[in-house]
């Protein structure tokens, strides 16, 4: 394989804190307590953001739909939070306008919304632009305009990379501050008495094996987590419901510009509508499920419940083959482990909870969101020192990795503009890149934004991509990878067709 996957992990000296897991939750955790000086080690058995981080909606929200429960403190925290990340050196998050959609027949009455839009704002501090109602916009050329009556416009932000890629960020910025991360990576942590934890490594795609000690292990491992303290033997007072949700990819209307919401009737709940490059996600679901199993792919009848929403509010009918690509995630959501099985799962609070095991120098992560990652960090960080103080003052970044190149690739946007993604070389070389589905899942939007996973609907791009997996892979491993990559193509494909 080419470029290297050997930083060593080995050392004399512990690291301070060990990290399992590097979706949002565990790069913002990483981002922080190396930026206070703490020597950190962070593992993800798969590839960065490869769980639930890799498939959400992308918005940084205040929380407007757990008003209708009134989670008021859940939705002052939330604006808090998002108005933090907007206003984040380095940007990850810029304000976006979403024009809600109030049914003309049936839905929710319009002065009712308009209600909650202004106590909404409020309790945002008003840091948001107010809401206000506009008849005459854009976006009613794709919606079924006999449906729908004025829009109210409100504020609220959306990432300005992929989830994926804004996880990647705060993973690079820490290793520029001296932390390391490793993903593709099997660990087995166990305790190491009066020295904390003992983590045996097992790089999966080298093979390489590596042993490391941390004086203190994190588990924020996402919808994985009750598993990984359970199977530690981590005291937890917690533990998460989980809820499945999927999006379609769509094609983009060219006079689709703002975030659009729509009601759905059902428990309340409203759909997005949200521009993203050539393609526009529609959804999510909210499935409660049992088992992560179940939840780790889309189904049939999860594409069919979005595509009859879809068909309901947009002009122009939508089939399965319409549809450019899946999105499919699992919502940990947090609750007390003595909590009575809960209705619908949009009727929990979606705040972190944190639950430090103080003899085993162990703290576990249930919940949270992408919005308030960094908060969930900064909290984290601060149980953290309680036990484990930095050793050293704030270390200040000693080296900055070059500008990634940009790669014009024969991709193109509906408009003729040519997509622009990393360069393959620059995400082997400088992003921890290796594999084709890490590069063309989460270090670009390829998969995403490209028919068929990047193939092209009739599989035009297949030379492109056997070049690209040549990159990840050499000519020896590329045709494997390119078969892998057709497998997934085909199952997407013929589930679409189901639908
Ligand atoms: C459909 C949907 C839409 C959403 N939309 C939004 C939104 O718009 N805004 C928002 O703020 N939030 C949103 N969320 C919520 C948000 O995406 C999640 O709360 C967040 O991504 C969870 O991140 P995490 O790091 O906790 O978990 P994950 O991203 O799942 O990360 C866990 C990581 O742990 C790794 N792992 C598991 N077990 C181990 C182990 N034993 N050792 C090492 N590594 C391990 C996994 O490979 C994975 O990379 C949405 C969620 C869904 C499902």
């Amino acid at each position: 394989m080419p470029g290297t996957r050997c930083e060593s992990t080995e050392s004399t000296d512990p690291f301070d804190v060990a990290i399992l897991g590097a979706g949002i939750t565990g790069a913002a955790l990483f981002r922080e307590l190396v930026s206070r000086g703490h020597r950190v080690l962070l593992i993800d058995r798969a590839d960065f953001a490869a769980g639930t981080s890799q498939a959400s909606g992308m918005l940084a929200w205040g929380g407007l739909l757990y008003l209708r429960n009134l989670h008021l403190r859940s939705v002052i925290e939330l604006s808090r939070e998002r108005d933090r990340l907007i206003e984040e050196v380095g940007e990850p998050a810029s304000t976006a306008r979403f024009r809600y959609l109030p049914l003309r027949h049936g839905g929710r009455p319009r002065w009712m919304v308009r209600l909650a839009l202004e106590l909404y704002w409020l309790l945002g501090s008003c840091r948001r632009a107010r809401c206000y109602g506009e008849r005459d916009f854009a976006e009613r050329a794709l919606l079924k305009a006999e449906c729908f009556g004025d829009s109210l416009v409100y504020e609220e932000a959306a990432l300005d990379v992929s989830d994926a890629r804004l996880a990647l960020e705060w993973i690079l910025a820490a290793e520029r501050m001296g932390g390391i991360a490793r993903n593709h990576c099997e660990v087995q942590p166990s305790r190491d008495p009066g020295n904390g934890w003992a983590l045996d490594l097992r790089d999966h795609l080298t093979g390489e094996e590596h042993t490391a000690r941390a004086s203190f292990l994190v588990n924020a491992t996402g919808v994985w987590a009750d598993r990984t303290a359970q199977a530690l033997g981590l005291a937890t007072h917690h533990r998460h419901v989980l809820s499945k949700g999927v999006y379609l990819g769509l094609p983009r209307h060219p006079a689709h510009r703002d975030f659009l919401g729509f009601e759905m009737g059902q428990h309340g709940d409203s759909q997005t509508f949200t521009p993203w490059g050539p393609i526009a996600l529609w959804g999510p679901t909210e499935t409660g499920l049992e088992r992560i199993e179940d939840g780790l792919e889309p189904a049939v009848d999860d594409v069919r419940f979005l595509l009859d929403q879809a068909n309901r509010n947009l002009r122009d009918p939508i089939h399965g083959e319409d549809v450019v690509s899946l999105r499919c995630g699992i919502r940990p959501l947090a609750v007390k482990r003595s909590a009575h099985a809960p209705g619908h799962s949009l009727d929990l609070s979606r705040r972190h909870a944190l639950d430090l095991d103080r003899e085993a120098r162990a703290l576990t992560i249930f919940g949270g969101k992408i919005t308030s990652s960094q908060a969930t960090a900064r909290e984290a960080a601060n149980r953290i020192r309680s036990l484990q103080p930095p050793p050293c003052a704030t270390r200040q970044s000693h080296a900055r990795t070059a500008p990634a190149p940009m790669w014009s690739s024969p991709y193109r946007n509906p408009d003729g503009t040519p997509l622009r993604f990393v360069a393959p070389e620059h995400a082997r070389n400088h992003e921890h890149c290796a594999t084709l589905w890490d590069y063309l899942r989460r270090r670009t939007e390829i998969a995403q934004w490209v028919p068929n996973l990047g193939l092209g609907r009739h599989q035009e791009h297949r030379d492109t991509v056997r070049a690209l997996a040549i990159t990840f892979h050499g000519e020896d491993g590329a045709d494997v990878a390119l078969a892998e990559l057709t497998a997934r193509a085909t199952a997407q494909a013929t589930l679409l067709a189901k639908a």
